[in-house]
């Protein structure tokens, strides 16, 4: 009926960004309301919910992002500085061309969970498919969102001082990219739930092989020195996990966010490599050979003397 019905408003949030999305602190109080689904299992039945936001949260890291490297393109296409413009000066060309080969495999990552969940939702998806879709909802959320702030914060520099500058509306970008990795779970928590799967062995299985599958018969010869450091990335990650299991729950927990990071950089070098080998472009090809050429499994062996000397890093030796 329009009305407030009980809700009372505190206070509208004063946020760092996401401004055009008002967030406040409300109070509801004899507020009438009716059970969806019934009573019981609220965070059971509001799970496929987050899947959705989840998935909205990757596509949106990988807009901003999109958005971010055009804007640096286009200044480094018109600033002039030290005699030439930007995008003649070869360390700025490299900087703007890792921002686009984060933006590739963010893209990748984001829309293989895309697919994965429209197969849900269609009610086409096998038992594989919705495993699989399980396990890298968080990873794809986690670590786009990580890669949109630090691609937020490198196309800000890359305008120099004028990045900085409020009326340039580029401080925003980054502003609003900051909230990829709080809200929908933080990357922690993200990864928390990544874990669980090397509980539920079956899981991390069938993610393995479905990563192995993709990698196998490549038709471009080029392809075949990163699949096969993405496959023993793979392996790398299933002796990890065999470790983790009898090591316990604080050795997990403490590599809980370098396992999810290594499941995401693993399975977007598997994207990658199937992209360049269907489309067999030469810059397909460079972006899966250069990402596979980085540390995909930055694993933590976090023991417990590792995770003493952890502790006392924390505290800065107090
Ligand atoms: C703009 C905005 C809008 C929001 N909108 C909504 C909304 O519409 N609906 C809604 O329900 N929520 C909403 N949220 C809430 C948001 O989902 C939470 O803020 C977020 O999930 C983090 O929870 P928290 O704030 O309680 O942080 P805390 O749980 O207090 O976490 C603090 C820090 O501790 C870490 N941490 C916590 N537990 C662990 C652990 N077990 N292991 C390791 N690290 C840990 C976290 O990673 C984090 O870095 C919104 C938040 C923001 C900022």
């Amino acid at each position: 009926d329009g009305m407030l019905r009980n809700i009372r408003i505190e206070r509208l949030k004063d946020k760092l960004g996401t401004r055009a999305l008002p967030t406040a602190e409300l109070t509801l109080e004899g507020t009438p309301a009716q059970l969806v689904g019934g009573a019981g299992d609220g965070v059971r039945k509001i799970a496929t919910l987050f899947n959705v936001t989840r998935v909205y949260n990757a596509v949106a890291a990988v807009a901003g992002m999109r958005r971010a490297i055009a804007l640096a393109s286009d200044y480094a296409r018109r600033r002039r500085a030290f005699g030439k413009l930007l995008i003649e000066h070869p360390l700025h060309v490299e900087t703007l061309a890792e921002m686009q080969l984060e933006l590739r495999a963010a893209f990748l990552l984001a829309f293989r969970v895309v697919e994965l969940l429209g197969k849900d939702e269609c009610g086409d998806a096998t038992e594989s498919e919705l495993k699989l879709l399980r396990f890298l909802i968080p990873v794809a959320k986690l670590y786009t969102a990580k890669q949109a702030i630090a691609v937020a914060s490198e196309a800000l520099e890359a305008f120099g001082g004028a990045g900085y500058l409020e009326d340039t509306g580029l401080p925003r970008l980054l502003r609003d990219a900051q909230v990829l990795s709080i809200w929908e779970g933080t990357t922690n928590i993200l990864s928390l739930d990544a874990l669980r799967a090397i509980e539920r062995g079956d899981v991390l299985a069938e993610w393995t092989s479905d990563v192995k599958r993709r990698l196998s018969g490549l038709k471009v010869a080029a392809l075949s020195s990163c699949a096969e450091r993405a496959v023993s990335a793979v392996h790398r990650i299933e002796q990890y996990s065999e470790r983790a299991v009898s090591a316990g729950s604080e050795f997990q927990q403490a590599g809980a966010r370098g396992f999810a990071f290594a499941i995401a950089r693993t399975e977007a070098a598997a994207l990658l490599i199937e992209h360049a080998n269907a489309q067999g472009d030469q810059v397909a090809v460079t972006a899966a050979r250069r990402w596979c050429a980085r540390e995909l499994v930055p694993l933590t062996e976090a023991d417990a003397e590792y995770r003493a000397d952890t502790i006392a890093l924390e505290n800065g030796g107090a």
